[in-house]
Protein backbone atom coordinates (compact mmCIF):
# COMPACT_ATOMS: atom_id res chain seq x y z
CA UNK A 1 0.00 0.00 0.00
CA UNK A 2 1.23 3.68 -0.48
CA UNK A 3 -0.89 6.40 0.57
CA UNK A 4 -4.09 5.78 2.11
CA UNK A 5 -6.92 5.71 -0.75
CA UNK A 6 -9.69 7.22 1.01
CA UNK A 7 -9.72 9.93 3.52
CA UNK A 8 -12.10 7.20 5.74
CA UNK A 9 -9.37 5.22 6.48
CA UNK A 10 -7.43 8.17 7.65
CA UNK A 11 -10.55 8.99 10.10
CA UNK A 12 -10.74 4.97 11.15
CA UNK A 13 -6.83 4.67 12.19
CA UNK A 14 -7.31 8.11 13.42
CA UNK A 15 -10.31 7.48 15.61
CA UNK A 16 -8.93 4.17 16.86
CA UNK A 17 -5.60 5.64 17.93
CA UNK A 18 -7.77 8.67 20.17
CA UNK A 19 -9.33 6.11 21.81
CA UNK A 20 -5.71 4.49 23.05
CA UNK A 21 -4.98 6.23 26.05
CA UNK A 22 -1.68 4.39 26.51
CA UNK A 23 0.11 1.24 26.64
CA UNK A 24 -2.14 -1.54 25.65
CA UNK A 25 -0.73 -4.86 27.05
CA UNK A 26 -1.44 -7.44 24.34
CA UNK A 27 1.15 -5.71 22.47
CA UNK A 28 3.59 -4.37 25.15
CA UNK A 29 5.72 -7.18 24.67
CA UNK A 30 6.35 -6.44 20.96
CA UNK A 31 9.78 -4.18 20.16
CA UNK A 32 9.81 -1.62 17.05
CA UNK A 33 12.94 0.09 15.73
CA UNK A 34 12.58 3.43 14.44
CA UNK A 35 15.06 4.36 11.98
CA UNK A 36 15.09 8.39 12.36
CA UNK A 37 14.28 11.76 14.89
CA UNK A 38 12.78 14.01 12.29
CA UNK A 39 9.18 14.66 12.18
CA UNK A 40 8.36 11.63 10.18
CA UNK A 41 10.13 9.38 12.93
CA UNK A 42 9.00 11.12 15.77
CA UNK A 43 5.64 10.95 14.78
CA UNK A 44 5.28 7.24 14.22
CA UNK A 45 7.27 6.37 17.87
CA UNK A 46 4.41 8.40 19.33
CA UNK A 47 1.92 7.09 17.47
CA UNK A 48 3.17 3.39 18.20
CA UNK A 49 3.74 4.28 21.73
CA UNK A 50 -0.07 5.39 22.13
CA UNK A 51 -0.53 1.52 20.82
CA UNK A 52 1.34 0.19 23.82
CA UNK A 53 4.35 -1.10 21.54
CA UNK A 54 7.86 -0.51 22.71
CA UNK A 55 9.27 1.60 20.64
CA UNK A 56 13.02 2.63 19.85
CA UNK A 57 14.58 5.43 17.88
CA UNK A 58 17.57 5.50 16.31
CA UNK A 59 19.23 9.01 14.69
CA UNK A 60 22.69 10.12 14.17
CA UNK A 61 22.25 13.71 15.62
CA UNK A 62 22.15 14.41 19.41
CA UNK A 63 19.00 15.72 19.27
CA UNK A 64 15.54 14.74 17.11
CA UNK A 65 14.97 17.34 14.18
CA UNK A 66 18.25 18.23 13.05
CA UNK A 67 17.97 17.32 9.02
CA UNK A 68 15.45 18.39 7.07
CA UNK A 69 13.10 18.73 9.72
CA UNK A 70 14.98 21.90 11.43
CA UNK A 71 14.32 25.22 9.56
CA UNK A 72 11.58 24.29 6.47
CA UNK A 73 9.10 26.84 5.16
CA UNK A 74 6.81 26.23 8.45
CA UNK A 75 3.12 25.56 6.38
CA UNK A 76 0.92 23.01 7.85
CA UNK A 77 -0.82 23.56 4.38
CA UNK A 78 -3.53 21.33 2.50
CA UNK A 79 -3.65 24.35 -0.12
CA UNK A 80 -0.38 23.54 -1.09
CA UNK A 81 -0.91 19.90 -1.93
CA UNK A 82 -0.69 19.93 -5.21
CA UNK A 83 1.81 17.43 -6.21
CA UNK A 84 4.38 18.84 -9.22
CA UNK A 85 3.69 16.25 -11.90
CA UNK A 86 2.32 18.88 -14.28
CA UNK A 87 3.26 19.45 -17.66
CA UNK A 88 3.31 23.41 -17.14
CA UNK A 89 5.97 22.58 -14.39
CA UNK A 90 8.04 20.11 -17.22
CA UNK A 91 8.12 23.48 -19.71
CA UNK A 92 9.05 25.76 -16.60
CA UNK A 93 11.78 23.61 -15.31
CA UNK A 94 13.33 23.43 -18.64
CA UNK A 95 13.24 27.21 -19.18
CA UNK A 96 14.66 27.67 -15.02
CA UNK A 97 17.39 25.22 -16.16
CA UNK A 98 19.37 28.34 -17.69
CA UNK A 99 18.69 31.15 -15.32
CA UNK A 100 21.40 30.90 -11.87
CA UNK A 101 18.75 32.64 -9.90
CA UNK A 102 16.09 30.30 -11.25
CA UNK A 103 13.63 28.62 -8.64
CA UNK A 104 15.00 25.16 -9.79
CA UNK A 105 18.83 24.04 -10.10
CA UNK A 106 19.52 20.47 -12.14
CA UNK A 107 23.11 19.18 -11.91
CA UNK A 108 23.19 17.77 -15.29
CA UNK A 109 26.19 15.18 -13.96
CA UNK A 110 25.01 11.38 -15.42
CA UNK A 111 23.37 9.84 -12.09
CA UNK A 112 20.93 6.52 -12.74
CA UNK A 113 19.10 7.60 -9.22
CA UNK A 114 18.07 11.36 -10.53
CA UNK A 115 17.33 10.12 -14.35
CA UNK A 116 15.40 6.85 -13.17
CA UNK A 117 13.62 9.23 -10.81
CA UNK A 118 12.71 11.98 -13.59
CA UNK A 119 11.29 9.46 -15.67
CA UNK A 120 9.38 8.25 -13.04
CA UNK A 121 8.84 11.54 -12.36
CA UNK A 122 7.20 12.34 -15.72
CA UNK A 123 5.07 8.49 -15.70
CA UNK A 124 3.22 9.79 -12.76
CA UNK A 125 1.90 12.89 -14.62
CA UNK A 126 -1.48 10.88 -15.53
CA UNK A 127 -1.94 10.62 -11.58
CA UNK A 128 -1.29 14.45 -11.33
CA UNK A 129 -5.12 14.71 -10.62
CA UNK A 130 -6.04 11.34 -8.17
CA UNK A 131 -2.73 12.11 -6.40
CA UNK A 132 -3.31 16.31 -5.93
CA UNK A 133 -6.84 15.24 -4.33
CA UNK A 134 -5.54 12.15 -2.18
CA UNK A 135 -2.55 14.38 -0.98
CA UNK A 136 -4.95 17.19 -0.01
CA UNK A 137 -7.12 14.50 1.96
CA UNK A 138 -4.37 13.79 3.83
CA UNK A 139 -3.21 17.49 4.78
CA UNK A 140 -6.43 18.04 6.02
CA UNK A 141 -6.76 15.25 8.20
CA UNK A 142 -2.99 15.15 9.26
CA UNK A 143 -3.09 18.84 10.51
CA UNK A 144 -5.89 18.03 12.84
CA UNK A 145 -4.27 15.51 14.19
CA UNK A 146 -1.17 17.46 14.82
CA UNK A 147 -3.28 20.36 16.18
CA UNK A 148 -4.42 17.47 18.64
CA UNK A 149 -1.50 16.43 19.57
CA UNK A 150 0.35 19.75 20.29
CA UNK A 151 -2.72 21.07 22.90
CA UNK A 152 -3.08 17.44 24.55
CA UNK A 153 1.17 17.26 25.43
CA UNK A 154 1.46 21.04 25.56
CA UNK A 155 3.82 21.79 22.86
CA UNK A 156 4.61 25.44 22.11
CA UNK A 157 5.54 25.66 18.50
CA UNK A 158 4.95 29.28 17.33
CA UNK A 159 1.65 28.12 16.15
CA UNK A 160 0.05 31.05 13.90
CA UNK A 161 -3.67 29.88 12.75
CA UNK A 162 -4.03 33.18 10.65
CA UNK A 163 -4.90 31.43 7.46
CA UNK A 164 -2.65 31.11 3.83
CA UNK A 165 -2.70 33.23 1.20
CA UNK A 166 -1.28 32.09 -2.37
CA UNK A 167 -0.11 35.09 -4.71
CA UNK A 168 -0.28 35.25 -8.63
CA UNK A 169 1.61 37.23 -10.86
CA UNK A 170 0.27 36.30 -14.17
CA UNK A 171 -3.31 35.88 -15.03
CA UNK A 172 -1.84 32.11 -16.46
CA UNK A 173 -0.96 31.20 -13.31
CA UNK A 174 -4.04 32.53 -11.85
CA UNK A 175 -5.79 30.49 -14.38
CA UNK A 176 -4.00 27.14 -13.17
CA UNK A 177 -4.48 27.54 -9.72
CA UNK A 178 -8.55 28.14 -10.50
CA UNK A 179 -7.88 24.28 -11.94
CA UNK A 180 -6.01 23.56 -8.79
CA UNK A 181 -8.81 24.59 -6.47
CA UNK A 182 -11.46 22.57 -8.19
CA UNK A 183 -9.17 19.48 -7.00
CA UNK A 184 -8.59 20.83 -3.66
CA UNK A 185 -12.63 21.25 -3.45
CA UNK A 186 -12.96 17.71 -4.46
CA UNK A 187 -10.58 16.79 -1.38
CA UNK A 188 -12.57 19.00 0.67
CA UNK A 189 -10.74 22.02 1.27
CA UNK A 190 -12.17 25.61 1.53
CA UNK A 191 -9.80 27.03 -0.68
CA UNK A 192 -11.63 30.91 -1.85
CA UNK A 193 -10.35 32.77 -4.49
CA UNK A 194 -10.05 36.72 -3.49
CA UNK A 195 -9.29 39.79 -4.96
CA UNK A 196 -5.33 41.02 -5.23
CA UNK A 197 -6.96 44.04 -2.71
CA UNK A 198 -8.15 42.02 -0.21
CA UNK A 199 -5.10 39.93 -0.29
CA UNK A 200 -3.27 43.48 0.69
CA UNK A 201 -6.22 44.04 3.06
CA UNK A 202 -5.53 40.75 5.05
CA UNK A 203 -1.72 41.39 5.10
CA UNK A 204 -0.86 45.63 4.93
CA UNK A 205 2.98 44.72 4.73
CA UNK A 206 1.93 42.84 1.67
CA UNK A 207 4.02 45.28 -2.28
CA UNK A 208 4.22 44.13 -5.42
CA UNK A 209 2.15 43.03 -8.43
CA UNK A 210 -0.22 40.82 -7.35
CA UNK A 211 -2.39 39.58 -10.44
CA UNK A 212 -4.54 37.06 -8.55
CA UNK A 213 -5.32 34.94 -4.57
CA UNK A 214 -6.31 32.43 -3.22
CA UNK A 215 -6.83 32.02 1.09
CA UNK A 216 -7.16 29.07 2.96
CA UNK A 217 -8.35 30.01 6.61
CA UNK A 218 -7.86 26.62 7.81
CA UNK A 219 -4.27 26.41 6.73
CA UNK A 220 -1.49 27.61 9.81
CA UNK A 221 2.09 27.79 10.36
CA UNK A 222 4.82 26.55 12.89
CA UNK A 223 8.08 25.82 13.99
CA UNK A 224 8.77 21.92 12.86
CA UNK A 225 11.84 21.65 14.88
CA UNK A 226 10.19 23.02 18.29
CA UNK A 227 7.32 20.96 17.63
CA UNK A 228 9.29 17.65 16.89
CA UNK A 229 11.49 18.11 20.35
CA UNK A 230 8.20 19.08 22.08
CA UNK A 231 6.41 15.80 20.38
CA UNK A 232 9.50 13.79 21.41
CA UNK A 233 9.61 14.68 24.59
CA UNK A 234 6.11 13.40 24.41
CA UNK A 235 6.87 9.92 23.41
CA UNK A 236 9.22 10.08 26.24
CA UNK A 237 6.92 10.42 28.82
CA UNK A 238 5.29 7.12 26.97
CA UNK A 239 8.17 5.50 27.20
CA UNK A 240 9.83 5.52 24.32
CA UNK A 241 13.35 5.17 23.82
CA UNK A 242 15.82 7.78 22.19
CA UNK A 243 19.37 6.48 20.52
CA UNK A 244 20.63 9.48 19.23
CA UNK A 245 24.51 10.37 18.32
CA UNK A 246 24.49 6.67 16.68
CA UNK A 247 24.89 5.87 13.11
CA UNK A 248 22.75 3.27 11.77
CA UNK A 249 25.23 0.94 9.47
CA UNK A 250 22.90 -1.68 8.60
CA UNK A 251 19.72 -3.11 8.90
CA UNK A 252 18.44 -6.70 8.10
CA UNK A 253 14.88 -8.42 8.37
CA UNK A 254 13.99 -12.62 8.53
CA UNK A 255 13.97 -13.90 11.87
CA UNK A 256 13.89 -10.60 13.34
CA UNK A 257 14.57 -7.32 12.61
CA UNK A 258 18.89 -6.84 13.28
CA UNK A 259 19.76 -2.86 13.60
CA UNK A 260 23.23 -2.63 13.87
CA UNK A 261 25.01 0.94 14.77
CA UNK A 262 27.88 2.80 15.90
CA UNK A 263 27.89 4.89 19.01
CA UNK A 264 30.81 6.11 21.04
CA UNK A 265 33.76 4.35 18.19
CA UNK A 266 31.81 0.81 19.51
CA UNK A 267 29.67 -1.09 17.16
CA UNK A 268 26.47 -3.06 18.44
CA UNK A 269 23.52 -4.97 17.22
CA UNK A 270 20.08 -4.49 18.88
CA UNK A 271 16.94 -7.20 17.57
CA UNK A 272 13.27 -6.27 17.54
CA UNK A 273 10.42 -7.52 16.12
CA UNK A 274 9.61 -4.94 13.67
CA UNK A 275 10.98 -1.85 12.28
CA UNK A 276 9.74 1.45 10.86
CA UNK A 277 11.99 3.29 8.42
CA UNK A 278 11.70 7.25 8.87
CA UNK A 279 15.11 7.90 7.35
CA UNK A 280 13.97 10.90 5.35
CA UNK A 281 16.65 10.59 2.12
CA UNK A 282 18.41 7.74 3.91
CA UNK A 283 15.22 5.81 3.36
CA UNK A 284 16.36 4.70 -0.46
CA UNK A 285 19.19 2.82 1.41
CA UNK A 286 17.60 1.45 4.36
CA UNK A 287 15.12 -0.04 1.63
CA UNK A 288 18.14 -1.66 -0.62
CA UNK A 289 19.45 -3.60 2.65
CA UNK A 290 15.98 -4.57 3.25
CA UNK A 291 14.87 -6.10 -0.19
CA UNK A 292 12.81 -3.05 -1.00
CA UNK A 293 12.58 -0.13 -3.88
CA UNK A 294 12.10 3.28 -2.05
CA UNK A 295 13.04 5.69 -5.05
CA UNK A 296 13.88 8.82 -2.64
CA UNK A 297 15.53 11.81 -4.50
CA UNK A 298 16.96 14.24 -2.22
CA UNK A 299 15.61 17.31 -3.90
CA UNK A 300 17.28 20.54 -1.89
CA UNK A 301 15.56 23.50 -0.79
CA UNK A 302 16.54 26.10 1.13
CA UNK A 303 15.14 29.10 3.78
CA UNK A 304 16.70 32.41 4.87
CA UNK A 305 15.46 33.33 9.02
CA UNK A 306 14.81 36.75 8.78
CA UNK A 307 15.89 38.19 12.69
CA UNK A 308 13.45 40.85 13.57
CA UNK A 309 15.57 42.69 16.30
CA UNK A 310 13.28 44.99 17.24
CA UNK A 311 9.90 46.39 17.45
CA UNK A 312 10.58 48.89 14.04
CA UNK A 313 11.37 45.38 11.92
CA UNK A 314 8.55 43.38 13.82
CA UNK A 315 6.16 45.45 12.58
CA UNK A 316 7.08 45.70 8.47
CA UNK A 317 7.46 41.88 8.70
CA UNK A 318 4.02 39.64 7.50
CA UNK A 319 2.11 37.77 10.08
CA UNK A 320 -0.18 36.14 7.32
CA UNK A 321 1.55 33.14 5.87
CA UNK A 322 2.26 33.19 1.76
CA UNK A 323 2.75 31.00 -1.25
CA UNK A 324 4.11 32.19 -4.46
CA UNK A 325 3.41 30.11 -6.59
CA UNK A 326 5.10 31.26 -9.44
CA UNK A 327 8.85 31.55 -7.56
CA UNK A 328 7.88 28.51 -5.92
CA UNK A 329 8.57 30.66 -2.34
CA UNK A 330 6.31 30.16 1.00
CA UNK A 331 6.58 32.10 4.54
CA UNK A 332 5.61 31.99 7.42
CA UNK A 333 6.04 34.18 11.05
CA UNK A 334 7.35 32.46 13.59
CA UNK A 335 6.51 34.71 16.75
CA UNK A 336 7.18 38.20 17.29
CA UNK A 337 10.83 38.03 16.20
CA UNK A 338 11.33 35.45 13.04
CA UNK A 339 10.00 35.50 9.54
CA UNK A 340 10.87 32.55 7.99
CA UNK A 341 11.14 32.37 3.94
CA UNK A 342 11.79 28.97 1.58
CA UNK A 343 12.01 27.99 -1.40
CA UNK A 344 13.38 26.27 -4.76
CA UNK A 345 14.66 22.61 -5.87
CA UNK A 346 17.89 21.80 -6.61
CA UNK A 347 18.82 18.25 -8.09
CA UNK A 348 21.96 17.79 -7.06
CA UNK A 349 22.40 14.63 -5.50
CA UNK A 350 23.37 14.63 -1.37
CA UNK A 351 24.87 17.95 -1.39
CA UNK A 352 23.97 20.25 1.26
CA UNK A 353 26.25 23.30 0.58
CA UNK A 354 24.25 26.29 1.41
CA UNK A 355 25.14 28.52 -1.94
CA UNK A 356 25.25 32.07 -1.76
CA UNK A 357 23.84 32.53 -5.57
CA UNK A 358 20.40 30.35 -3.83
CA UNK A 359 20.16 32.10 -0.74
CA UNK A 360 20.05 35.29 -2.47
CA UNK A 361 17.03 35.47 -4.46
CA UNK A 362 15.42 34.63 -1.72
CA UNK A 363 16.35 37.93 0.48
CA UNK A 364 15.39 39.65 -3.21
CA UNK A 365 11.88 38.26 -2.89
CA UNK A 366 11.94 40.00 0.74
CA UNK A 367 12.83 43.35 -0.85
CA UNK A 368 10.24 43.42 -3.54
CA UNK A 369 7.23 42.21 -1.39
CA UNK A 370 8.15 43.15 1.89
CA UNK A 371 10.09 46.64 1.23
CA UNK A 372 9.72 47.62 4.32
CA UNK A 373 11.53 44.65 6.54
CA UNK A 374 14.74 44.93 7.61
CA UNK A 375 17.08 41.91 5.85
CA UNK A 376 20.14 42.27 7.92
CA UNK A 377 20.07 39.61 10.67
CA UNK A 378 19.65 36.50 7.94
CA UNK A 379 20.58 33.20 8.63
CA UNK A 380 20.57 30.75 5.97
CA UNK A 381 20.11 26.94 5.94
CA UNK A 382 19.62 23.81 3.63
CA UNK A 383 17.75 20.78 3.69
CA UNK A 384 17.03 18.05 1.83
CA UNK A 385 13.93 16.99 0.61
CA UNK A 386 12.80 13.01 0.42
CA UNK A 387 10.81 13.38 -2.40
CA UNK A 388 8.78 10.57 -4.22
CA UNK A 389 8.73 10.64 -8.28
CA UNK A 390 4.95 10.68 -7.72
CA UNK A 391 5.41 13.19 -4.69
CA UNK A 392 3.14 9.86 -2.47
CA UNK A 393 4.76 9.57 0.82
CA UNK A 394 5.63 5.75 0.96
CA UNK A 395 3.43 4.27 3.68
CA UNK A 396 3.91 0.45 3.00
CA UNK A 397 4.84 -3.03 4.59
CA UNK A 398 8.16 -4.29 2.90
CA UNK A 399 8.74 -7.65 1.84
CA UNK A 400 9.97 -9.26 4.81
CA UNK A 401 7.76 -9.46 8.05
CA UNK A 402 8.15 -6.98 10.60
CA UNK A 403 9.41 -4.11 7.59
CA UNK A 404 7.33 -0.82 7.30
CA UNK A 405 8.09 2.46 5.86
CA UNK A 406 6.95 6.13 6.95
CA UNK A 407 8.64 8.24 4.28
CA UNK A 408 9.13 10.03 1.01
CA UNK A 409 6.86 12.79 1.95
CA UNK A 410 8.90 15.65 -0.15
CA UNK A 411 7.68 18.86 -0.19
CA UNK A 412 4.64 18.11 2.62
CA UNK A 413 6.55 16.03 5.61
CA UNK A 414 5.79 18.86 8.10
CA UNK A 415 2.22 18.82 6.65
CA UNK A 416 1.36 15.29 6.21
CA UNK A 417 3.38 13.39 8.90
CA UNK A 418 0.87 13.19 12.20
CA UNK A 419 -1.56 11.92 9.61
CA UNK A 420 0.38 9.22 8.07
CA UNK A 421 2.04 8.29 11.34
CA UNK A 422 -1.48 6.77 12.28
CA UNK A 423 -1.83 4.68 9.34
CA UNK A 424 1.77 3.38 9.52
CA UNK A 425 1.51 2.45 13.30
CA UNK A 426 -2.06 1.02 12.40
CA UNK A 427 -0.21 -1.10 9.96
CA UNK A 428 2.32 -2.22 12.78
CA UNK A 429 -0.03 -2.88 14.94
CA UNK A 430 -2.29 -5.37 12.85
CA UNK A 431 0.57 -6.82 12.09
CA UNK A 432 1.61 -7.43 15.48
CA UNK A 433 -1.81 -8.59 16.54
CA UNK A 434 -2.12 -11.40 13.45
C1 LIG B 1 13.30 24.36 2.08
C2 LIG B 1 12.20 23.43 2.56
C3 LIG B 1 10.96 23.94 2.88
C4 LIG B 1 9.95 23.10 3.29
N1 LIG B 1 8.75 23.63 3.67
C5 LIG B 1 7.74 22.83 4.10
C6 LIG B 1 6.50 23.38 4.53
O1 LIG B 1 6.32 24.60 4.59
N2 LIG B 1 5.51 22.52 4.90
C7 LIG B 1 5.68 21.15 4.87
O2 LIG B 1 4.73 20.44 5.16
N3 LIG B 1 6.87 20.61 4.50
C8 LIG B 1 7.90 21.40 4.12
N4 LIG B 1 9.09 20.87 3.74
C9 LIG B 1 9.23 19.41 3.74
C10 LIG B 1 9.51 18.84 5.15
O3 LIG B 1 10.40 19.68 5.84
C11 LIG B 1 10.08 17.42 5.01
O4 LIG B 1 9.19 16.63 4.25
C12 LIG B 1 10.29 16.75 6.36
O5 LIG B 1 11.02 17.57 7.24
C13 LIG B 1 11.03 15.42 6.17
O6 LIG B 1 11.09 14.78 7.42
P1 LIG B 1 11.77 13.36 7.55
O7 LIG B 1 11.54 12.89 8.93
O8 LIG B 1 11.34 12.50 6.42
O9 LIG B 1 13.34 13.64 7.29
P2 LIG B 1 14.42 14.27 8.28
O10 LIG B 1 13.87 15.37 9.06
O11 LIG B 1 15.63 14.53 7.47
O12 LIG B 1 14.70 13.07 9.30
C14 LIG B 1 15.40 11.90 8.91
C15 LIG B 1 16.31 11.52 10.07
O13 LIG B 1 16.91 10.24 9.77
C16 LIG B 1 18.21 10.26 10.33
N5 LIG B 1 19.05 9.28 9.66
C17 LIG B 1 19.15 9.03 8.33
N6 LIG B 1 20.07 8.07 8.09
C18 LIG B 1 20.56 7.69 9.31
C19 LIG B 1 21.54 6.75 9.75
N7 LIG B 1 22.22 6.00 8.88
N8 LIG B 1 21.78 6.63 11.06
C20 LIG B 1 21.11 7.38 11.96
N9 LIG B 1 20.17 8.30 11.63
C21 LIG B 1 19.91 8.45 10.32
C22 LIG B 1 18.71 11.68 10.08
O14 LIG B 1 19.73 12.02 11.00
C23 LIG B 1 17.45 12.53 10.25
O15 LIG B 1 17.37 13.11 11.55
C24 LIG B 1 10.15 21.68 3.34
C25 LIG B 1 11.41 21.17 3.05
C26 LIG B 1 12.44 22.03 2.66
C27 LIG B 1 13.80 21.46 2.37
Amino acid sequence: MNAPTTSQQLKNATALAGNIPGARSPSSSRSVAVIGAGITGVTVAYALAKRGLQVTVFDRHRYPAMETSFANGGQLSASNAEVWNHPGNIIKGIKWMFATDAPLLFNMTPSWHKYSWIAEFMAAMRNYEANTVRSAEIAIMARKNLFDWAQAEGIDFNHEKRGIVHVYRTDKATQHARMVNGLLEKAGLDRREIAPEEAKQLEPTLAGDVKGAFYTPSDTTGDIHKFTVGLAEAAKRLGVRFEQDVDVQHVSAGNGIAVRYAKDGANSTERFDQIVVAAGVGSRAFGKQLGDRVNVYPVKGYSITVELKDKAAQVEAPWMSFVDDDAKIVTSRLGADRFRVAGTAEFNGFNRDIRADRIRPLVEWCHALFPGMPTEHVVPWAGLRPMMPDMMPRLKKGRAPGVHYHCGHGHLGWTMSAGTAELVAENVLQEVLA
